[in-house]
């Protein structure tokens, strides 16, 4: 089912692959790309020639999310990090915006085609083909959630059924009525959708649902939840890693020993979150190939990945993260697939007036910030992941990841 030539590629190659898709990208961004020319001539990179090796690659500055959302912030609607003429986009999408900044993100033709290829990816990796009767129980607004995977399923050539606009019961009827054999959604969702069915004696695997894939949520790569998916849909449960501003980078193959990272259409690197030299065990940061009118390079992820040193059973040559994306560096929280950051709870609820006593309030984003891990990120790393210079005297307050204090 999967590109042997090109996912099983000698790293020699793969690596010459990767080196002359981001030498033609990288000539057209220091052309006509004002955010990553501003960058890149800052460090000193002013024509392609001056990329001339890895090495060079690796000088490159790393992008943070707070640059883009500073850019568009400054450059309203859709920031500078574009490469061509605007009448050349034709999607637009945006991320949640739970933190109070959400991202807008353009696409060309080609880059919208670009998501569905790498979602063929996803697909055939979990044994997805052209037979199949893809079920997406999804919204299809602004958020780009699973928009692309259903381009995706069209490319493979499966029939796409849009389940937006459904309630629950309506959506299992239609997945009963319409012969569907693989469900796309987050795996939050995929649990509700069994409960529902379980509340009205459905039994799921009379269904010929084969396949779930899951996104939004790293839910389906934590063995647990995955047992617990497949149980309620007698089907096997694939998690699959992607980003609005980034694609569809990650996917399992059906030995589900972790996240092969796409690497034809990716450059993927780990980086020591604290003194960004490399690491194996670490924070992941990519560049994608494929997405030259809104490209991003050495992108700061903040999810905490494992690089695997055993080849995958598979074949496949591609890197692959062990358990997946196993946490955020940041400790933002997510609630059925969309991002929440402690502090942007916070502000929503010092909004309303306390009632409780005081010695009960402003410990929220604290409090938030030190339960999902028990720990809280250095002062020295939360400054550069934060951005802001630090502080002393009375012109501070608290960064928006509450783990030191900045200029405001
Ligand atoms: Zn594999």
């Amino acid at each position: 089912m999967f590109d042997r030539t090109l996912e099983t590629l000698e790293p020699e190659r793969l690596l010459g692959h990767q080196w002359r898709r981001f030498r033609g990208m990288a000539e057209e961004l220091l052309a006509s790309n004002q955010f990553v020319g501003r960058k890149w001539r800052a460090a000193g990179v002013r024509w392609v020639e001056d990329l001339r090796s890895w090495d060079d690659f690796r000088r490159l500055p790393l992008t943070e999310k707070e640059e883009l959302v500073d850019d568009q912030t400054s450059n309203p609607p859709f920031g500078t990090n574009l490469t061509y003429p605007l009448e050349r986009y034709v999607r637009v999408h945006q991320t949640s915006g739970t933190s109070g900044s959400p991202l807008r993100w353009l696409d060309t033709q080609e880059s919208w085609e670009w998501w569905a290829h790498c979602w063929g990816f996803v697909l055939r990796g979990a044994g997805v083909g052209p037979a199949d009767r893809v079920f997406f129980p999804f919204s299809f607004g602004l958020f780009i959630g699973f928009w692309a995977g259903f381009e995706g399923a069209l490319a493979l050539g499966a029939l796409a059924i849009p389940g937006g606009g459904q309630d629950s019961p309506t959506r299992l009827a239609w997945m009963e009525a319409l012969g569907a054999t693989v469900l796309v959604c987050t795996p939050s969702y995929a649990l509700h959708l069994a409960e529902v069915a379980r509340e009205r004696g459905i039994d799921l695997s009379k269904l010929p649902v084969r396949i779930t894939v899951h996104a939004g949520e790293p839910g389906a790569g934590i063995p647990a939840v995955r047992a617990r998916i497949e149980d309620g849909w007698g089907a096997r449960a694939f998690d699959h890693g992607g980003m609005t501003e980034m694609g569809a980078y990650g996917y399992e193959c059906t030995q589900q020993a972790g996240l092969h990272v796409n690497e034809s259409e990716f450059i993927v690197e780990v980086i020591d979150p604290a003194t960004a030299a490399p690491a194996r065990d670490g924070e992941l940061v990519l560049t994608n190939l494929g997405r030259v009118g809104s490209p991003v390079v050495r992108y700061r992820t903040g999810d905490h990945v494992r690089l695997a040193e055993a080849p995958c059973p598979c074949g496949r040559t591609f890197s692959r993260l062990e358990g997946g994306i196993l946490g955020r560096l940041d400790d933002m929280l997510i609630v059925r697939g969309v991002n929440v950051f402690p502090a942007a709870i916070e502000g929503v609820v010092r909004r309303f007036p306390a009632r409780s006593r005081s010695s009960e309030r402003g410990s929220l984003t604290r409090s938030a910030f030190w339960s999902r891990s028990g720990t809280r990120l250095a002062r020295r790393d939360c400054r550069r992941r934060c951005g802001r210079a630090s502080a002393s005297g009375s012109r501070w307050r608290r960064c928006r990841f509450a783990a030191c204090r900045a200029t405001s």
